[in-house]
């Protein structure tokens, strides 16, 4: 990692008076999240087709077995460097808005408050009929067998799955494909993009819309714009720094900088 850039980014970021950090998937890999999608096989349908709320009434076994193998390792993985980098930052005052596409709540989990969720959280899961919320673990089989059962096309859809107070069903609170996106936090992440004057991507290809819109306004505005992301994205050449390295080591170290300038 060249340190002059750091040293240079570190400046530009503590001098900034509205900082928007806004993450993608590639925050959390360095956690051991494992990817569903690569998870074929385990599941008969695309996760396309079984995050959804057609596949909940439809295939009730599908779904659950999907969600609840997804916070069953969600519970399992810790927050990363990153992630405390961040929190600390934040609490330093140099983080002014977290916005993610992450479900995982692992920058919560850090001690990051105040974060924008844009796909909701896998942390809670909700009653369909009554809205009672409940932490997501309450969705768990208590049977430790439960993965062995579903592989071996044993029923295992059962009571962790309904509302203990109305025994209606119990959705994950992230949003579902054909879901629009939770206003509050949509309108929230705007809202900052705007007013942003410096904004970090960190883990995100910034292909998927709208995601891609909230650097871009920052950047219209004037903002300075730092991309940590392993791959290329589209606003590479709008930024002011790009960094292809781990983002837990290149967020400690700037962390590290700015907090003792
Ligand atoms: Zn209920």
């Amino acid at each position: 990692m060249d340190q002059e850039v750091l040293r240079e980014i570190a400046a530009a970021w503590r001098s900034a008076n509205n900082i928007v950090v806004f993450t993608g998937a590639g925050m959390s890999t360095e956690s051991g999240l494992p990817d569903f999608r690569s998870k074929q096989g385990l599941w008969k349908d695309r996760p396309e087709t079984l995050a959804t709320l057609a596949a909940l009434k439809a295939k009730p076994d599908e779904f659950y077995f999907f969600y609840q193998w997804r916070i069953a390792r969600l519970w399992e993985v810790q927050p990363n460097p990153g992630h405390l980098a961040l929190a600390e930052l934040a609490q330093a005052g140099f983080v002014t808005k977290l916005v993610t596409q992450n479900v995982d709540g692992l920058h919560q989990r850090a001690g990051s408050q105040g974060v924008a969720e844009l796909h909701g959280t896998l942390r809670t899961v909700s009653c369909i009929k009554c809205g009672s919320q409940y932490d997501s673990r309450q969705m768990l089989p208590h049977n430790d067998t439960w993965e062995e059962d579903y592989k071996a096309g044993r029923y295992r859809h059962g009571s962790e799955c309904y509302c203990p107070r109305c025994q209606g069903q119990l959705r994950p609170d992230v949003v579902l494909f054909g879901e629009s996106l939770p206003d509050t936090a949509w309108n929230e992440a705007v809202r900052w993009s705007r007013k942003a004057d410096f904004f970090v991507v960190i883990g995100s290809s910034l292909v998927v819309s709208p995601a891609n819109y909230l650097p871009q306004l920052a950047v219209e505005q004037g903002a300075k714009l730092l991309i940590i992301n392993s791959d290329s994205t589209p606003l590479d050449d709008a930024a002011a720094w790009v960094i292809r390295e781990k983002a837990g080591e290149v967020l400690t170290g700037i962390k590290e900088l700015i907090l003792r300038m």
